[in-house]
C-alpha cells in the first residue's frame, strides 16, 4: 500500500494535511490500481450476466474491504486524524439501478468474482443513472444524479462497436469497472455508453428530448416511459445494450478458442429479467452474418442463454408493440417472425405465442422458448410460475424450470455496513462466517447466554444513536434511540403496501389519542423512490411525508410515535439504516413480492421481520423460526383465489370495520387537507375505497394485530435479543455465494 506517496505526488503534501476530497481521490486512484493488476478470474467458459441494471453501491471501501487493506488503511489515516467513514461520504453513489434487481446483479457480481468463477457483466454505463429524489411542500421531485466524475471508477475501453437502428448508426463504446471480490479476485462490469451522449439536453428536473436519441440514450435509467417517446427510447437502450454485448461476447469466445458452432461451450448469458431478452435474436443474427445457417444459429443461442423471471406483476412483464420494433430495430424482424412461427408451428396453445394478436411481442415467452434455463427467484415464486403464471409453459419444458432464492453479498451488508456486529459475531466464533456464511450457525450456542445477548443489544443501541444522529444532521428530525425503530425501506409500490403501515400510523395516533400509549415509544421510518409516472405511490409519498409534519409536531402524540421518511433512498442510506433497525417491514401482499432481498440484510442485522408469507419471507420464517418472525395476513393461495373469483371488495372492509374506517377516513380529514393537497389525497382515498387493487385493507386489522404484538413483546429485552441472534445465526443461506454457487453447479456450469 502506498497512499503516503501517492498522496505526496497528487497533493504535494502530508495525509494530515489533506482534505476529506483530496484523500479520497486519493485512496480511489491507490485501489483502482491494486484491484486492476490483480488477474481476472479466468477459465474455457465464461457467464456473461447481462442486466439493465447494476445497482452497486458506494466502491471505495467496498474494495478495500476486499483486497483486505481496510483495516490498515483506516488505522493510517486514524493516525493522521482522518476518517475513512467521512472520506466515504465523498464518493457520488451510481445509482445503475431501480432496486431489488439492480442490487441484485451488483450482490452478484461481487460472489461471482469471490468464488473465483470466470464471469463478467454486461450493462448500459447510465450518465445519471436513476433520479435524485427531492421533496418539496411534501411532495417527490425527481432531479438528476450525476455520479461520473474526472476521475470515476470506469476505465474506458477501445471497444467500440457500430450498433444499427432503423435509420441510423451509432457507436457503443465499452467502459469497465473492476469488481473485486473477497480475498482479491476480479472480474469486469462491461458498461456500454453512447458516444455521441450529450449532458447539455436536460432541461429542468429529469426532462429531456426524448426524441434525440443519438444524445440521449445512455443519459437515465429507464426514463419516464408513461408515453409513446418514452417505450421506444426503452428499446432502443435495450438494443443498444445486446447488440454490444452480443459483439463483444462472440469476440472473446473466438479469442478463447470457439469456432462459434460449440459457442455454448465458451460462453453462458444469464439473462436478468427481460431488459435484455433482444439479445437472443441478435445473437441469432450475427451467427447468420458469420455464415450459420437459421436451424443452427438457434439451436446455438438456445443452450447458450438462461432466464431469471422477477416478478409476476402482470404489467411488469414486457410486451412491445412491433411498430415500435419495427421502427426501432427492423433488422430483428424477420428473425421474430420465424421465432414465433416456430412456436406457432409447435404448439396450438396461442398463450404461448411470441407476438399476440395484438401485434404485440411477449419477451418473456422469447426467454422461455429459445433459452434452456427459466428460474424464478424463491421459494414461493418459482411455484407460483410453474402452478399458476407460466404454468402453460411448465408444461411444455418442466425441464427448464428451477429455482434460485437470491442472496445479499455479506460483504457490504454485514462487514461494510455493520461493523461493530462483525466484530462481535467473530469475537464468539472466530472469522470463518466470512468466507463461509454457514458458520454464523454457530451463534446459536449462545442462545440463553445472558451478557452475549446483552451485548448484542448494545451494538444496536449503538447503531441507533448513528442514525439518530444522522437524522438530526441530514433530516432535521429528533429521534429516540430507546424507541422502537420500524423500518420500511423499498421501492414505492402499491404491492410493496407503504400505505398499510401508513394507515397503521394513522391508527396508532387516534389510540394515543384517546389516552392508550404504547409499552414502548414507536419511530416508523419510511425510505421510498416512486416511478417519476406513477401518480398513486407519489400519492402515497405525499400521505406519508403529511403525516411526518402532522404527527410529529403534535406534542401529545409525539413522544409515543413519530414519523421519519429519508429522502433519496438508495444503497448508501440503506447501510446506514438497516444496523439500526428493530422491526422491519415485509408486507407485500402474498403472492406479488418475488424474493425480495432487504428482508435478508435486515435479517442479518438482527432486526426482526414483521411480514406476510409471500417471497423469501417465507424461507425466512421457516429457518428462524415461528418465534422469531411477525407473520401475519392472507396466504398466497387465498389471494390467488381472490383475484381469480374477483370477489374483494375494499369498500365491505372500510364499512364493516370502525377502525379501519377511521383510518382511511383521516386520509381527507380537514387535519390532513390543512398540511397537504387535497387533489393528491382525495385521489388516494378513492383508490383505496374504490379499487384497492393490492388488497391493503384485507389484511389491515391482522397487520395491526401482529404488529401491536411485536411492539409489546419488544419490551422484553432479552426475549428480543434471542430473537435477534436466532436472526442472525440463520442469515448464512442467504449469501449470494450460496445463491451463485447453486446458479454455476445447475445452470451455467463453469469449470
Ligand atoms: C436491497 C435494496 C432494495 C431491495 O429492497 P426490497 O425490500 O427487497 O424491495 C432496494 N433498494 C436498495 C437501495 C437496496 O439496497
Amino acid at each position: 500500500m502506498n497512499l503516503a506517496e501517492i498522496v505526496k505526488h497528487r497533493c504535494k503534501k502530508s495525509i494530515q494535511e489533506c482534505t476529506n476530497q483530496e484523500l479520497y481521490y486519493a485512496l480511489a486512484e491507490m485501489v483502482k490500481g491494486m484491484a486492476q493488476k490483480k488477474e481476472c478470474n479466468g477459465g474455457k467458459k465464461r457467464l456473461y450476466y447481462i442486466s439493465a441494471e447494476f445497482l452497486i453501491g458506494k466502491l471505495l471501501s467496498n474494495h478495500l474491504i476486499n483486497l483486505g487493506i481496510y483495516d490498515e488503511v483506516n488505522a493510517l489515516l486514524e493516525q493522521n486524524g482522518k476518517s475513512l467513514r467521512e472520506i466515504e461520504e465523498i464518493e457520488p453513489e451510481p445509482s445503475l439501478g431501480n432496486g431489488g434487481l439492480g442490487r441484485l446483479a451488483a450482490c452478484f457480481l461481487d460472489s461471482i468474482a469471490t468464488l473465483g468463477l470466470n464471469g463478467a457483466g454486461i450493462g448500459l454505463n447510465y450518465h445519471y443513472g436513476l433520479f435524485r429524489q427531492v421533496f418539496k411542500d411534501n411532495l417527490q421531485y425527481e432531479t438528476p444524479n450525476p455520479w461520473i466524475e474526472k476521475e470515476s471508477w470506469l476505465t474506458p475501453t477501445d471497444k467500440v462497436y457500430p450498433v444499427l437502428f432503423g435509420g441510423f448508426q451509432l457507436n457503443s463504446r465499452m467502459y469497465d469497472i473492476t469488481v473485486t471480490g473477497y480475498g482479491g479476485h476480479t472480474i469486469q462490469l462491461h458498461l456500454f455508453d453512447v458516444e455521441t451522449v450529450d449532458e447539455g439536453i436536460v432541461k429542468e428536473g429529469i426532462s429531456f428530448d426524448k426524441e434525440d436519441i443519438a444524445k440521449n440514450l445512455t443519459l437515465f435509467l429507464y426514463p419516464d416511459d408513461s408515453d409513446e417517446k418514452g417505450h421506444l427510447l426503452r428499446i432502443y437502450q435495450q438494443y443498444f445494450m445486446v447488440s454490444s454485448g452480443a459483439r463483444l461476447i462472440l469476440e472473446e469466445a473466438v479469442e478463447r478458442g470457439s469456432n462459434l458452432h460449440d459457442l455454448s461451450d465458451y460462453a453462458v448469458i444469464q439473462i436478468n429479467d427481460t431488459h435484455p431478452t433482444m439479445v437472443i435474436p441478435e445473437l441469432i443474427r450475427l451467427l447468420m452474418e458469420r455464415g450459420i445457417l437459421i436451424d443452427e444459429a438457434i439451436q446455438i443461442v438456445s443452450k447458450t442463454c438462461a432466464y431469471t423471471n422477477h416478478t409476476i406483476l402482470a404489467e411488469a412483464l414486457e410486451t412491445w408493440p412491433l411498430r415500435y420494433l419495427e421502427k426501432a430495430v427492423p433488422q430483428l424482424m424477420p428473425i421474430l417472425y420465424e421465432l414465433d412461427n416456430r412456436v406457432r408451428q409447435k404448439f396450438t396453445d396461442q398463450s404461448v405465442c411470441i407476438i399476440d394478436a395484438e401485434k404485440r411481442a411477449h419477451m418473456a415467452h422469447i426467454d422461455i422458448h429459445y433459452g434452456y434455463s427459466v428460474n424464478g427467484v424463491a421459494h414461493l415464486h418459482t411455484e407460483i410460475l410453474k402452478n399458476t403464471e407460466l404454468n402453460s409453459f411448465y408444461k411444455i419444458y418442466p425441464e427448464k424450470f428451477n429455482n434460485k432464492t437470491n442472496g445479499i453479498t455479506f460483504r457490504r451488508w454485514l462487514l461494510h455496513c455493520n461493523p461493530q456486529l462483525t466484530d462481535f459475531i467473530e469475537a464468539k466464533i472466530g472469522p470463518g462466517f466470512k468466507k463461509d456464511a454457514m458458520e454464523l450457525l454457530k451463534l446459536e450456542a449462545f442462545q440463553n447466554d445472558n451478557a452475549v445477548l446483552k451485548e448484542l443489544l448494545q451494538i444496536k443501541i449503538e447503531s441507533k444513536k448513528e442514525l439518530k444522529d444522522y437524522l438530526k444532521k441530514t433530516q432535521g428530525i429528533e429521534v429516540d434511540e430507546t424507541s422502537i425503530f420500524d423500518i420500511q425501506i423499498k421501492r414505492l409500490h402499491e404491492y410493496k403496501r407503504q400505505q398499510m403501515n401508513a394507515l397503521y400510523v394513522i391508527h396508532k395516533y387516534f389510540e394515543i389519542k384517546s389516552g392508550k400509549k404504547p409499552t414502548v415509544p414507536i419511530t416508523v421510518i419510511f425510505g421510498a423512490k416512486a416511478a417519476p409516472a406513477y401518480v398513486i405511490a407519489k400519492d402515497i409519498i405525499h400521505l406519508i411525508l403529511c403525516l411526518q409534519q402532522f404527527i410529529n409536531q403534535d406534542p401529545d402524540v409525539s413522544s409515543y410515535l413519530k414519523v421519519v421518511m429519508v429522502e433519496n433512498y438508495n444503497v448508501t442510506l440503506a447501510e446506514k439504516l438497516i444496523p439500526a433497525a428493530d422491526i422491519h417491514e415485509q408486507i407485500s401482499l402474498a403472492s406479488k413480492e418475488a424474493s425480495g432481498t432487504g428482508n435478508m440484510k435486515f435479517m442479518l442485522n438482527g432486526a426482526v421481520a414483521i411480514g406476510t408469507m409471500d417471497g423469501a419471507n417465507v424461507e425466512i420464517a421457516e429457518l428462524a423460526g415461528e418465534d422469531n418472525i411477525y407473520i401475519f395476513g392472507e396466504t398466497s393461495d387465498a389471494v390467488i383465489s381472490h383475484y381469480k373469483k374477483m370477489d374483494y371488495s375494499s369498500k365491505e372492509f372500510y364499512e364493516k370495520d370502525a377502525d379501519i374506517k377511521q383510518a382511511v377516513d383521516f386520509i381527507v380529514s380537514d387535519s390532513l387537507m390543512k398540511i397537504g393537497n387535497r387533489e393528491n389525497l382525495e385521489r388516494l382515498y378513492h383508490e383505496l375505497l374504490n379499487k384497492d387493487w393490492f388488497m391493503t385493507l384485507l389484511d389491515l386489522k391482522s397487520y395491526i394485530a401482529e404488529k401491536d404484538r411485536a411492539m409489546k413483546e419488544y419490551a422484553n429485552r432479552m426475549d428480543w435479543a434471542k430473537k435477534m441472534l436466532a436472526n442472525i445465526s440463520k442469515a448464512g443461506y442467504f449469501s449470494s455465494d450460496r445463491t451463485i454457487s447453486q446458479y454455476n453447479e445447475e445452470i451455467w456450469k463453469l469449470s
